[in-house]
């Protein structure tokens, strides 16, 4: 097996001074492992061969060098200051999912799937892989457990959402071209701080059923024209407010229309939040007000409801927001009017804060096993959609674009764990290739262990 240094020269033309000063060794694994820098072979399929053209692309689309990105001292092989990386984006960001997902891993404890997410090895693999996708330049893990919690997870809710939203992306601009329209339509009730949101969850449950199957709903619909929607669940908690009304979870919906509606939105407020009110009350959940119960609001408009709910992490600003961010990304976004699920983390990385650490647990245990996107039936057959991926799918999935660009022993993982550099051994990857790992990696591995 070659050696990582053959990996792209264009590398070290973008970042002439990371040649490593001592070659990595080559990293254990079976003779048919293919070598770094070429494809990703499917499970059970032979080699391929070297990719097409995947070093100019690599060059063109990636133009920082490692000290650009600030992470990592070539010449000492020394991870620069947590400062240095927060300056940074959207590295920072990618580096704060792995902050955050540390954080999390405390909060949950052993007994949560995510305490080994991207931690625990695969038993069957000899080496822990990481992956750069050329389309996204980004680079990932190969070879360890993932926890495929959309709700809990920071690393994984970004991969699986990022995939859910492009999707949700493809189907809304499809419908509107042939014809058809998307409202958002968001729906909640009234809520105390002594409400368990587990028990807020069941209620709105059955209150959104009701939603659709009653009478009144069902010839609602009916007059809007609806064909189909997909739903989204947030929750936001105001427990930093001085009359804080506990957990604030909410439907948004997405209705797809065959057309635009004839009468205004208002009107069709108005109705929609009788339905509403009905259904809450047939489920038994505290009633909705008129302010705050209902809100119906054209898919155009999604930019701006966004930017007063706040902007989420990897984000530089409301512009880029869209409706399918707010249907897909809910609980990542960092709610201006209260706190999200994933704001909780950052509270208890912030200092000690019981509460916020407690709140977290509640929320992951409520949510566990919940759909991030409900379709409902007949819309993704009517959108030409493929057949749903469950969560733990679309979190294993490869990339198309995937490349092995280097192997790192066992040895020299629980080295990364212990320093707690997953993160940043990704960004070093992705900046400087195999090289660059290999530097990382032996400095690592110099260091004394305390
Ligand atoms: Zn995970």
């Amino acid at each position: 097996m070659p050696t990582p240094s053959v990996y792209p020269q264009s590398v070290r033309a973008v970042s002439p001074a990371l040649s490593p000063p001592v070659p990595l060794a080559p990293p254990p694994g079976p003779p048919s492992d293919p070598p770094p820098g070429h494809p990703i072979s499917p499970p059970g399929e032979p080699f391929q061969g070297p990719p097409k053209a995947p070093l100019g692309i690599y060059a063109k689309s990636r133009p920082e060098t490692l000290q650009d990105v600030g992470l990592f001292d070539p010449d000492t092989g020394e991870v620069l200051s947590p400062e240095t990386k927060q300056a940074i984006d959207p590295v920072s960001v990618r580096l704060g999912r792995y902050v955050l997902q540390s954080q999390a891993r405390r909060i949950l404890g052993r007994d949560h799937r995510l305490f080994h997410c991207l931690h625990t090895r695969q038993r069957d693999r000899p080496s822990v892989d990481v992956l750069h996708a050329a389309s996204s330049d980004s680079c990932y893990y190969s070879g360890l457990q993932t926890c495929a919690s959309v709700w809990a997870c920071p690393v994984c809710a970004a991969r699986i959402s990022e995939r859910r939203r492009e999707e949700l992306r493809q189907a809304v601009n499809l419908w509107k071209a042939q014809g058809g329209s998307v409202l958002l339509l968001t729906l909640t009730n009234a809520h105390t701080r002594a409400d368990a949101l587990t028990s807020l969850l069941e209620g709105q449950q059955a209150a959104l059923h009701r939603f659709f199957a009653t009478r009144a709903g069902i010839t609602a619909m009916s007059s809007l024209g609806r064909v189909g929607h997909v739903r989204a669940w947030e929750v936001t908690t105001g427990r930093l407010r001085a009359n804080s009304n506990g957990w604030h979870p909410h439907f948004h919906i997405l209705l797809f229309l065959r057309s635009s509606p004839s009468d205004p939105l208002p009107v069709w407020e108005d109705q929609l939040f009788g339905v509403w009110l009905r259904a809450c009350e047939l489920a038994g959940l505290p009633l909705p007000n008129r302010a705050h119960g209902v809100s119906l609001q054209d898919g155009s408009q999604a930019s701006a409801y966004i930017a007063k709910l706040g902007l989420e992490e990897d984000r530089v600003s409301a512009s880029s927001w869209s409706i399918e961010h707010e249907m897909t990304k809910g609980h990542t976004k960092r709610a201006r009017n209260g706190e999200t699920p994933f704001d909780l983390i950052r509270a208890c990385l912030a200092g000690d804060d019981p509460q916020a650490a407690r709140l977290f647990r509640e929320f992951a245990s409520a949510f566990k096993g919940k759909r991030q996107l409900v379709y409902s039936r007949g819309l993704r057959d009517l959108l030409g959609l493929d057949a749903l991926l469950t969560d733990d799918e679309l979190a294993a999935r490869p990339d198309d674009d995937a490349y092995l660009l280097a192997s790192i022993t066992p040895e020299q993982w629980r080295a990364v764990k212990r320093a707690d550099l997953r993160g940043e051994l990704l960004e070093v990857a992705r900046s400087g290739g195999p090289d660059a790992v290999a530097v990382f990696l032996l400095s690592l591995m110099s260091k004394p262990q305390c």
